[in-house]
Order: structure tokens, then sequence, then C-alpha cells
């Protein structure tokens, strides 16, 4: 059985159709990135997804946890970094304090940020600002690691940290859904790739196939980032 599938979800906002009949599923294990326009759904389908939002139909399974990754990070601007990573293992998941606190420990080591455990979010560049959140996220040891535009609010310079982290990730078999922009590291790092276009599914497969693919509005959308 798949980690996560979705069957036939739809939702709209009004009169507004966001996801007209999106159906898809992850196997553990998986890198799928999703790609397409701004408006395209991409970020309802995440929210619908991880319960920020309710679907108007369609049915999705999945039992594990989650984690979530944001674009502009998220973090509690008056706790400190261990703070921020630990607080809900702690409060929600009700971990031994000792050992969620080792465990931030070892993310943050992970994350290149050893010696950033007393700073606070105002003191970090904003990829070391995400690459807390994404230890943040992994203190929570999910199933499923869910990236939303991790890398939309930063320089080309601080987005290689966060890719390379997620590269990381990916090697490791962390399971993750990310949305991205960044082409070449979604052709690189994904098991999978799935093209939105206004609510709808409009290619997926391998990234060789998605690449390659004929469909007009794909190639469209990919040359865009051509140059
Ligand atoms: P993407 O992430 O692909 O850019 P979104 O899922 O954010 O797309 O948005 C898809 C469409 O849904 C857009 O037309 C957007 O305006 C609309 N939308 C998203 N969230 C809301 C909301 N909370 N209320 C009303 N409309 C929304
Ligand atoms: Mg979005």
């Amino acid at each position: 059985m798949s980690l996560l599938e979705i069957k036939n979800l739809k939702k709209s906002f009004g009169d507004n159709v966001v996801l007209k009949d999106i159906s898809l599923s992850v196997e553990r294990g998986d890198v799928l990135s999703i790609i397409g326009p701004s408006g395209s759904g991409k970020s309802t389908l995440l929210r619908c997804i991880t319960n920020l939002d309710q679907q108007d139909s369609g049915e999705i399974n999945f039992d594990g946890t989650f984690g979530l990754v944001f674009q502009d990070f998220n973090l509690f601007p008056h706790h400190s970094v261990m703070k921020n990573i630990t607080n809900a293992p702690i409060k929600v998941q009700k971990q031994n304090k000792k050992e969620a606190v080792a465990h931030a420990r070892e993310l943050l080591k992970k994350m290149g940020l050893e010696d950033k455990e007393d700073a606070y979010p105002c003191e970090l560049s904003g990829g070391q600002q995400q690459r807390v959140s994404i230890a943040r996220a992994l203190a929570m040891n999910p199933d499923i690691l869910f990236f939303d535009e991790p890398t939309s609010a930063l320089d080309p310079e601080l987005t290689g940290e966060i890719l390379t982290v997620i590269k990381q990730l990916a090697a490791e078999k962390m399971t993750m859904v990310i949305v991205t922009h960044e082409m070449n590291f979604a052709r690189n790092v994904s098991d999978h790739i799935i093209f939105m276009d206004d609510g709808v599914i409009v290619e997926e497969g391998t990234p060789d196939e998605v690449f390659s693919s004929d469909n007009q509005r794909m190639k469209e959308f990919l040359g865009k980032f051509a140059d």
C-alpha cells in the first residue's frame, strides 16, 4: 500500500475551482516534486493533505505523521533555535525533554548549525532559518516531509544550501513531497514529478518522462526556465 494516496480530490474557493480532480500516490522513500505556474493549486493541495484546508470531496489516505516546511520559515521569533525545534516534540508528542534536546542537537549538526542552538531567528540568515525549520520538522520523526517552495524567499547562494540539505535527506530515503520552481533540482532529486496547471495534473512521470514531454503547456512552462 502507498504511504500517501489521494483520490479525486476537489476543492473550490467560492466559484474558483482550485483542485479539479487530483489523484496521486507516494511510496515510502520516494521524492515527489510538484511543479507548475503560480495559482495552479500546488499550495492548496499541500494544505488539504496536511489538514490546513478541508477538501470538498475526494479521499486522502495517510496514516502517518508529517512535517511541513514553508517558504517563509515560520519560526517563532521570540524562541531560541533550540526551543523552536524542541517545543512541539515535548509539548505535543510528549517526548522526554533530555532526549528531545539531544535529538535537536543531532539535527542541528546535520544542518551545519551546531553552534546556533541559543541564537534567535532574527540573528540568522534566511538559509540558516530555513535549515532550522527543516530541523524542526525532522524533530517530529515524520513519515513524510512536505515542502512548499522552500527556497523561494532565498537568494541563489542560500538556495543552494537548502537544496543540498534536501538532497542529503533524499539520499537517506526520507519520503518527501516538494513544491518547487527549481527545475534542475526537481529533475535531479525526484523519483516522480507532477506538473499542475489550473487545478489539474497535466503531466506526471519520472523526471526524464516529464522533461521530455510533448505536452504543449508543459513545454511552455519549462521553456520559461530555459534561459
Ligand atoms: P499555487 O500554490 O500553485 O500558486 P494556490 O494553491 O496558492 O496556488 O492557489 C490556487 C488558487 O486558489 C488561486 O487562485 C488562489 O487565489 C486561490 N486560493 C488559495 N487559497 C485561497 C483562500 N484561502 N481563499 C480564497 N482563494 C484561495
Ligand atoms: Mg503556492
